[in-house]
Formats: structure tokens, C-alpha cells, sequence
């Protein structure tokens, strides 16, 4: 091995050491998310016909998350919403998050729940370029939460599952009590929240928020 090799060994060492050391630990990074849905790969095959596989648009900021180029309609006894963006890879189980205004344009109620917590929720149609779909459980509105690594939940003093207070400055801002904390291996540190309540305290993308307790 060359100097020069030897040298750059050591810099990727202690860079790997040294771990994400541009992380800022100070405040917390903001995802704002529009209604969306995950699909089943059954689903998304009578969606889109048999063997499809979904077009990645861009990446999201937790590990494997993406968002797609397809869009479904979904519909519910009142009315209909278009051009609801599907959220990659497939999922075991199809599940629709949409706002809380959208619940009287679908004339359906939906519960406040986390991600993955089906059990009890209404159903909802999804309508395809190839077929249509319904989905006896999986509508619901997100609870905020806030994603976070094994090391992060050292940092804050928190723990996986619990329920924290977190502060929003400026103008318009003030605290969001019941957000979960939802930690593993793989997240990447970040307060999840949709539009309607980002809205309400005038959340954008580069705003920070901080835990509270
Ligand atoms: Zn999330």
C-alpha cells in the first residue's frame, strides 16, 4: 500500500468513526407529507396490471422510502380525491393517509393512527388505470411522530413508543403534544407531520423543531 493509500484508509476511519458528524442534535429536521398511500403488490397489480412495478421519483429522507410517478384516485360515498401520490417499496398491507379535510369530501371518518396500525380502521376504493380496489381497512389520518436512531434515542432521553411534546418557533408557532417516538436501527432522525397541521403553525421543509418532554 502506497502512502497516499495509507493516508486516505485513515481519513475513511475516522470519518466512519467519527459516524454522521454533521448531524445537528440541537434541533430536529421537518417532513411534511401530503395525503399518500402504500400499496400491497396484490393491489398495485389489479391497480396496474399484472408484474407492475412502481417508477421512482425521488427519493424520501427514511432509508428505502421513495416516491412514485403513479397516482390513484380514491373514493368514498361523498366524493373522490385524483392524483393521490403512491409512496414506494410495497408494503404487506395497502394503507391510505390522507388530511383531516379530505374526511368530508370522502364522507368517510377516519381515525388518527400511526403508520401500520390497521386494525379497526374504515375502508376506502382506489381507482387504477387497470382495475380498482376495495380496501376493507387502511384510511386514516397520521398521528405525528418523530423517526429517530438507536443513538438519537440516547441523546434526547427518550424511548421507542413514547409520546413527547415538541416546541415550533416563530409566529405562528407553539407546542404539538402526542408525538411519538419511533425508533430503530435504520431511521434517520426526523418529526413527521402533515400538511394541515405543518400549515397551522407555518411549518416548512427548513424548519426545526425541538423536543420538549
Ligand atoms: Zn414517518
Amino acid at each position: 500500500m502506497g502512502k497516499y493509500d495509507a493516508l486516505a484508509t485513515l481519513l475513511l476511519e475516522a470519518i466512519k468513526e467519527g459516524g454522521d458528524f454533521t448531524k445537528d442534535l440541537s434541533s430536529i429536521p421537518v417532513g411534511i407529507s401530503n395525503r399518500h398511500i402504500h400499496l400491497s403488490q396484490a393491489d398495485l397489480e389489479t391497480l396496474f396490471g399484472t408484474g407492475y412495478q412502481l417508477t421512482k421519483t425521488k427519493d424520501l429522507s427514511q432509508p428505502m422510502q421513495y416516491a412514485c410517478k403513479e397516482t390513484l384516485t380514491i373514493a368514498g360515498p361523498k366524493g373522490a380525491i385524483e392524483k393521490v401520490r403512491i409512496l414506494g417499496p410495497a408494503r404487506s398491507e395497502s394503507q391510505v393517509e390522507i388530511l383531516q379535510a379530505d374526511c368530508f369530501k370522502l364522507g368517510i371518518t377516519a381515525p388518527v393512527r400511526l403508520s401500520g396500525d390497521l386494525q379497526g380502521t374504515p375502508g376506502i376504493t382506489l381507482i387504477g388505470p387497470k382495475g380498482s380496489v376495495f380496501l376493507s381497512k387502511g384510511l386514516l389520518i397520521a398521528q405525528r411522530h418523530i423517526h429517530m436512531n438507536l443513538e438519537d434515542v440516547k441523546h434526547f432521553g427518550v424511548s421507542d413508543g413514547e409520546q413527547v411534546t415538541i416546541q415550533v418557533d416563530g409566529l405562528r408557532g407553539g407546542t404539538y403534544s402526542n408525538v411519538v417516538i419511533r425508533a430503530n436501527n435504520t431511521s434517520s432522525l426526523e418529526f413527521h407531520i402533515d400538511m394541515e397541521e405543518a400549515n397551522a403553525m407555518h411549518l416548512v421543509s427548513t424548519s426545526r423543531i425541538t423536543i420538549l418532554k
